[in-house]
């Protein structure tokens, strides 16, 4: 595709200090953005000041939800190099996002050259501090000014930037899970896996009922049975059960995470037995009985790694590990971490500099 056109500001804006970092509230000087147009594919790929932008009213993305996202990191490593982890799986993710839901797909190798130039210009927005990161939000939007129901025939794409701090207020303190028996979040042949903003829109009331009691989050069952756990919001759930890593099967109504799989593929190079297969709540608890439920932590861009402390299904509430974080817990959060920030070795070539 053709040049990257690049508008500069007058003003940059006063970057925070890292220590005031929180998640997704300060955007950059600068964003990416792009259009299409079923005739003409995607053109005019520019980086502009980050700034509201005129829309219609009727555009279709505000009716019918064509709309989807992914979230990504870059990181400021040891030794002060700009890297990011996995970048081309997300890309790759947002198109088959794309696809289930009748949007372009964009040229990855394309949007990745366009990602670099955006990171070059606003590198001194990646802060440095421990558990911070520019937090890179590319999405995609339906434009068509049109009220009948149809895929749009114009999209606009956007990546933009926010330097962030941990995703969780608790941090790496364990979090408390409410069980979701009542609603689902996804049902196979659905969106679940796909990263569209239609599941989160179905996702918040349930989250809003167990904020209410004091948890942090829902931890969804499959939409059928409402037996067999799922995932978390906006992340994949693991347990360590007898020793065994086990979390719900990718068939369909779960997001297949790329924390997930490097946790998966992590632990299986360590020597870890790693099931992925249908695990029934009542398994779970059953577990917590017995004394062999071990661990629960969540994986997931925006947190990396969350253990879970407290689960409540029904009128049981359970404690997991005296509510701390686990061993394996930690060892994987200082694994991932580790290998983002260049101090373990990158085995699995997962860490893409830029330059
Ligand atoms: C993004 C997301 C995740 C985590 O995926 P990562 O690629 O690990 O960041 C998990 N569940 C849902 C619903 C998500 O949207």
């Amino acid at each position: 595709m053709e040049k990257i056109n690049f508008v500069k500001r007058d003003n940059l804006k006063t970057k925070p200090r890292d220590e005031e970092l929180v998640f997704g509230e300060i955007f950059t000087d600068y964003m990416f953005v792009m259009d299409y147009h079923k005739e003409k594919g995607w053109y005019d790929p520019r980086i502009v000041p980050y700034a509201p932008f005129e829309i219609e009213p009727s555009a279709m993305v505000f009716h019918y939800g064509q709309a989807l996202f992914e979230g990504m990191k870059a990181y400021r490593n040891h030794k002060g190099d700009i890297v990011t982890f996995r970048p081309m799986d997300n890309f790759n993710r947002l198109n088959r996002s794309a696809k289930r839901i009748c949007m372009p797909e964009i040229n990855v190798n394309f949007v990745w050259e366009a990602l670099k130039k955006l990171l070059i210009i606003e590198k001194d927005w990646v802060p440095s501090a421990k558990d911070t990161s520019l937090y890179i939000r590319p999405f995609m939007i339906a434009t068509d000014p049109l009220l009948g129901v149809r895929p749009s025939c114009t999209y606009k794409f956007f990546i933009i930037l926010s330097p962030v701090g941990p995703y969780y207020a608790e941090g790496l303190d364990p979090v408390k899970i409410y069980v979701e028996d009542k609603y689902v979040r996804a049902t196979k042949g659905g969106t679940g896996d796909a990263k569209v903003a239609g599941n989160y829109a179905a996702s918040l009331l349930a989250a809003e009922k167990a904020k209410a009691k004091g948890y942090s989050q829902v931890l969804w069952l499959d939409a059928a049975d409402h037996t067999f756990v799922e995932e978390v919001g906006a992340m994949n759930i693991f347990f360590k059960i007898n020793g065994k890593i086990i979390t719900a099967p990718l068939d369909g109504s779960i997001l297949p995470g790329i924390t997930r799989d490097s946790v998966i593929k992590l632990a299986k190079y360590m020597g870890h037995t790693v099931e992925e297969r249908d695990l029934s709540i009542e398994e779970v608890f059953e577990a917590n009985e017995k004394g062999t439920l071990e661990e629960v932590f969540g994986s997931g861009t925006a947190a990396v790694i969350s253990p879970v402390g407290v689960l409540a299904f029904k009128d049981k509430v359970i404690q997991i590990n005296n509510n701390e974080i686990g061993q394996f817990t930690s060892m994987m959060y200082d694994k991932l971490t580790s290998i983002q920030l260049g101090t373990e070795e990158d085995i699995f070539g997962w860490v893409k500099k830029i330059d």
